[in-house]
C-alpha cells in the first residue's frame, strides 16, 4: 500500500519535500494555512516598494499541484497528535499518516511583550510587508502636509529593531528609499533630515558573520546615513515611540526584527524545546520515540558541532531532501544515516552593489559580495517566473533608482495572514 506522508507547511522545507517525493509512491498532502508558497529572504524589498507580493510569492498549487501524487490543502493546523499519528486542523477536520513532516516555520517573538506589536510589527508574511509598505508610505505623505518641525522630524524617523540580516537589509533599503525616489518627489520632505536607526542589543550587527563583515557592514550602513545603535537594550515601545529607560525616539514607524519562536500549535508535540519552543531533533530530524515523525526547517532544533542549525532557507531545503529520502528508502531506525548540513555561505545585502558574504572562512564584500546575492536569490526562487519578475523590477530599482510600486491601498492593519483563510478547509480527513 501506499504510504500516507503528510507535510504541514508549503514554505521552503515542506515545499522542497513535496518536490522531492513528486513521482514516488508516497501519497503526499501538503497543508498550509495560506495558498501560496512566500519567498522571505526578499520580503523587506515588499516594505520599501521594490518589489510586489506577487513578485515574491506564486500558489501551493501551481508548483506542486500538478503532481498526480500531491494533494494541497488550504488549512491552519491547530494540534498534532503524534500518539494517533493526526494533525487537526481549526475546522476540526484531520488528516491520518504513515509519516509526518513539520515545516511550520517560526513566527516572531517579542519576549514577552506582545503588546509592542501593535507598534512594531514585524516581518514575516506578505501581509506584514504591505502593512509595512503602507505605514512608510503615509509618514512621507503625513510629512509633506504637517505643520510643525517636531511632527515632521517625528513621521520621518525610521527604526529598525534588531541587527540581523532582515534588520540590516531593511534598514538599508529604507536609506535607499529615502535618498533616492522620495527626495525628488516631495516638495517639504527634506531627506536629508530623515533618520533611520538599526537598533541592535549586542556589541555587533549580522553576529552570524565574522567580526569584519559585522565592522564592514556598519561602515557600509553609515555612509548611507542609516544611524547604527549598538549595545542599545530597548525597555518600551508605545504610541509614543521606542524607550532605553526614560530616552525615548519618538516614531511611529518602527520595524521589528529582533526575535523568533516556534508557533503556539507546536506546543502540542511532546518533544524537548529550548526557550524558543522548537523542537529538539535527532540526527535524522525525527523526534524521540516516533521515527516517524520530521521536524525540518526553522522550527527544528538540530544541534551540530556544538550549535544549533541556523535558520536559514538552505538548512530547510537540505533536511527537507535528506528526509524525503528516508522517507522514500524506508531505513530501519537505527539504520539512518545522519543529516550532514552543507554550509553554502551566507550573505546580506546592506544596499545597491553593497553586501557582505561569508563562505567558511572565506569572506567578501562590496560590488562582488552584492552580484553573488542577487545570483544566489534569483538561483534559489522556487517559482520561474518569479526569477524573470524580479530581475526585471530590479533592473528599474538598481539601474534607475526607481522604487516603482509605492502603492497606498488602504490595507486594514490586524487583517494578518491565516486569519483569511482559517475557516475555510474542506471536510474531514480523506487523505
Ligand atoms: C524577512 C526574512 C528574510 C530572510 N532572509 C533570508 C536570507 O537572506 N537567506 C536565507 O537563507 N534565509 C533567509 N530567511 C530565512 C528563511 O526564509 C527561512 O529559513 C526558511 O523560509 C525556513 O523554511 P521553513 O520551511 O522552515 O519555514 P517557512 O518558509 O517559514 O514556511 C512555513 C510555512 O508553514 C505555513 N504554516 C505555518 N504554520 C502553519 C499551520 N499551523 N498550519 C498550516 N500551515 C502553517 C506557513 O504559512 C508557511 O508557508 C529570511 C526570513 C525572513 C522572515
Amino acid at each position: 500500500m501506499n504510504k500516507k506522508v503528510v507535510i504541514v507547511g508549503g514554505g521552503a522545507g515542506g515545499l522542497a519535500t513535496a518536490k522531492a517525493l513528486a513521482g514516488t509512491d508516497a501519497q503526499i498532502t501538503i497543508i498550509d494555512k495560506n495558498n501560496h508558497h512566500l519567498f522571505q529572504p526578499l520580503l523587506f524589498q515588499v516594505a520599501v516598494a521594490v518589489l510586489s507580493p506577487g513578485d515574491i510569492a506564486a500558489p501551493i498549487r501551481s508548483i506542486v499541484g500538478k503532481q498526480p501524487n500531491i494533494r494541497v490543502v488550504l488549512g491552519e493546523v491547530t494540534r498534532f497528535d503524534v500518539n494517533a499519528r493526526q494533525v487537526i486542523l481549526k475546522d476540526g477536520s484531520s488528516y491520518d499518516y504513515d509519516y509526518l513532516v513539520v515545516a511550520t516555520g517560526i513566527k516572531t517573538c517579542y519576549y514577552g511583550n506582545d503588546h509592542w506589536e501593535k507598534f512594531a510589527p514585524g516581518l514575516k508574511t506578505v501581509v506584514d510587508a504591505l502593512e509595512a509598505r503602507e505605514k512608510i508610505l503615509l509618514a512621507f505623505e503625513k510629512a509633506e502636509i504637517a505643520e510643525s518641525q517636531h511632527e515632521i522630524q517625528r513621521l520621518m524617523t525610521f527604526v529598525v529593531v534588531g541587527g540581523g540580516p532582515t534588520g540590516v537589509e531593511t534598514a538599508g533599503a529604507l536609506r535607499e528609499l529615502l535618498n533616492k525616489s522620495i527626495e525628488k518627489e516631495f516638495k517639504r520632505v527634506d531627506t536629508s533630515r530623515a533618520r533611520v536607526i538599526l537598533i541592535e542589543a549586542l556589541d555587533r550587527i549580522l553576529c552570524g558573520l565574522g567580526p569584519e563583515l559585522s565592522a564592514r557592514a556598519t561602515a557600509d550602513l553609515e555612509k548611507m546615513g542609516v544611524e547604527v545603535w549598538r549595545n542599545t537594550r530597548i525597555t518600551c515601545i508605545d504610541e509614543k515611540g521606542v524607550w532605553m529607560e526614560d530616552k525615548c525616539i519618538e516614531t511611529s514607524n518602527i520595524i521589528w526584527a529582533a526575535g523568533t519562536m516556534a508557533p503556539p500549535e507546536i506546543s502540542s508535540i511532546e518533544a524537548e524545546k529550548p526557550r524558543s519552543g522548537r523542537i529538539v531533533v535527532k540526527s535524522d530530524c525525527s523526534i524521540e520515540n516516533h521515527p516517524e515523525v520530521f521536524v525540518i526547517g526553522d522550527v527544528a532544533w538540530f544541534m551540530s558541532e556544538g550549535n544549533p542549525l541556523p535558520q536559514l532557507a538552505p538548512v530547510a531545503v537540505q533536511q527537507a531532501k535528506y528526509v524525503a529520502g528516508i522517507i522514500e528508502r524506508e531505513p530501519a531506525a537505527g539504520n539512518r544515516p545522519p543529516f550532514r548540513y552543507k554550509d553554502k555561505g551566507n550573505v546580506a545585502v546592506i544596499g545597491r552593489a553593497k553586501a557582505v558574504m561569508q563562505i567558511g572562512k572565506f569572506k567578501i564584500y562590496g560590488f562582488i559580495a552584492w552580484l553573488a546575492w542577487i545570483l544566489v536569490h534569483i538561483m534559489v526562487m522556487v517559482d520561474f517566473r518569479n526569477r524573470f519578475k524580479v530581475l526585471f523590477e530590479w533592473r528599474w530599482h538598481y539601474l534607475g533608482n526607481r522604487h516603482g510600486i509605492r502603492l497606498i491601498t488602504g490595507i486594514r492593519p490586524g487583517c494578518r495572514q491565516g486569519e483569511a483563510s482559517g475557516g475555510n478547509q474542506p471536510p474531514s480527513n480523506a487523505a
